[in-house]
């Protein structure tokens, strides 16, 4: 495949770097391009009726996103997040899919146009990789093509779900079926219909001395009897409708044995497959919410009904400053996810777990700042509806929770750093043998360094 498509020049590939541009395929070049030019004609000028259509249904997927997506799935645009290994896969390798999901994260809804959202994509990668044939017919060929959504549920209410070992929800496991007890926390609202299936993590064999094979994964229906919404959890203060985050009890919910998934008992080998690009899909797209934020700085710098001392806002020297901070953070974190899905693509997910972690702790933590810098020069409105700067600034907050907290990404790459130690403390030994040598030679008396003698 050729492609007429010219980079240079080009806003779509503007922010792209070099060595990220030399590796881009021709078909890469024409989806970037294409999801480009999708995002800036039809979801930012749309922003504002997607939100006056919310207001009448708070709980409808909004008619403008649904003839979004069914336009967007005939021009081949769904689903560029799954990686060219799948055989369901339309092509993009997970560095090409950054550059992508970046534009898309411009607009929050926007990814949802193109069936590239959160929980989908973390869904629609594991029933690739675990389904049989027939549940792929059930749920991952209605979900790539836009069927139904879906929700993950493994939080839950009464566990410390940072460690996965902990879920307690129970799972009953017969011949025929398996019976479910408990609460959840979190999982996408079933207010919404569309919303279908969940496909849930709980304990089918909590005695088991293994604590890795204590767990199940499996589909629940959204309509089985006994599967209670509570209410929609608000995330400070908004109700993220028209999707939401549920929090729901299972009383006596059955579904068949068919619906777990892979095998009983194998729930963290699914979990450690859901390791991978998954984990920083929001990262990618939180970095296009950045740019806007940053976008909406720099155009109220030059708004000329708002001269504090007759002066531009960007003619302040700690603005100036602070535009500068801004646009190197962004460029630095837009490093940091390209590097995870490089290495990815380059040695797989496991070998990438460094760099997945990396950008899950760095990349909202920085960004955060940026965001909340485009507040300050933006002033009062900046923190209204009159900007999505709070919406942007509450993504960023979420995703230092979501898909795990920042503490125990951080805890698990400070752990791994420890068994470097060793490593290190031979060498600086080494240097001292060497340093006692040279001082035998040039007639000097040894001192101690670094506090090894
Ligand atoms: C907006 C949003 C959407 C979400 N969507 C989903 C979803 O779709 N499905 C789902 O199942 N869950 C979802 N979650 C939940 C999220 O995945 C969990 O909240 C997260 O995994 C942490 O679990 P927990 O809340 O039980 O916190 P805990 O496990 O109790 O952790 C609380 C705190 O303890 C400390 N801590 C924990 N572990 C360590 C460690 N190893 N080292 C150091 N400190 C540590 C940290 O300070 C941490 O923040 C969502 C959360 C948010 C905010």
């Amino acid at each position: 495949m050729v492609t007429k498509i010219q980079v240079e020049g080009n806003p779509a590939f503007a922010r792209i770097p070099p060595w990220v541009q030399a590796k881009l395929r021709p078909i890469a070049i024409e989806k970037i391009q294409q999801v480009y030019d999708w995002i800036e004609n039809e979801c930012v000028p749309a922003e504002r009726i997607y939100k006056a259509q919310l207001k009448e249904a708070r709980w409808t997927t909004p008619a403008i996103v649904t003839e979004l997506r069914k336009k967007a799935k005939a021009q081949g645009l769904f689903n560029l997040f799954l990686p060219n290994h799948f055989e369901e896969s339309p092509g993009l390798t997970n560095l090409e899919y950054s550059c992508c999901a970046e534009i898309m994260g411009r607009v929050y809804w926007g990814a949802q146009t193109l069936n590239c959202h959160a929980p989908e994509t973390g869904n629609i990668e594991l029933l690739a990789k675990y389904c049989t044939p027939e549940q792929k017919k059930k749920w991952l060929h209605p979900l790539m093509n836009g069927d139904f959504s879906s929700a993950y549920s493994m939080t839950e209410p009464d566990r410390a779900s940072s460690d996965a070992t902990q879920v307690g929800i129970k799972m009953e496991i017969t011949d025929k079926e398996v019976i479910i007890n408990g609460r959840k926390l979190y999982g996408n609202c079933k207010y919404n219909d569309e919303m279908q299936i969940f496909i849930l993590m709980g304990c089918s064999d909590p005695n088991n001395k293994n604590p890795w094979n204590r767990h199940t994964t499996l589909v629940v229906p959204a309509n089985t009897p006994g599967l209670k919404q509570v209410r929609n959890l608000s995330i400070m203060g908004y109700d993220w409708a028209p999707e939401g985050h549920g929090e729901y009890i299972y009383e006596n919910v059955r579904v068949p044995r068919e619906n777990i998934i892979l095998g009983p008992g194998r729930a963290f080998e699914i979990a450690q497959g859901r390791l991978g690009p998954g984990r920083i899909h929001h990262c990618m797209r939180l970095i296009g919410q950045a740019e806007r934020a940053y976008e909406l700085a720099l155009v109220r710098c030059y708004e000329p009904r708002k001269k504090p001392r007759g002066k531009f806002i960007g003619e302040f020297d700690s603005n100036i400053e602070r535009i500068a901070e801004m646009r190197m953070t962004i460029d630095a974190m837009r490093l940091v996810v390209l590097n995870a899905a490089d290495t990815m693509d380059l040695q797989g997910n496991k070998a990438g777990r460094y760099a997945i972690a990396q950008s899950k702790i760095m990349v909202p933590n920085a960004l955060l700042k940026v965001i909340d810098e485009a507040m300050q020069i933006y002033g009062g409105q900046g923190l209204t509806q009159h900007t999505p700067l709070p919406e942007i600034w509450t993504y960023a907050r979420f995703v230092r929770v979501a898909d795990g907290p920042d503490s125990a990404h951080r805890h698990q790459v400070g752990r791994d750093q420890m068994k470097t130690a060793q490593g290190f403390r031979e060498r600086a030994e080494k240097y001292t043998a060497r340093y006692k040598e040279l001082c035998k030679k040039w007639n000097l008396e040894p001192e101690e360094f670094w506090g090894i003698v």
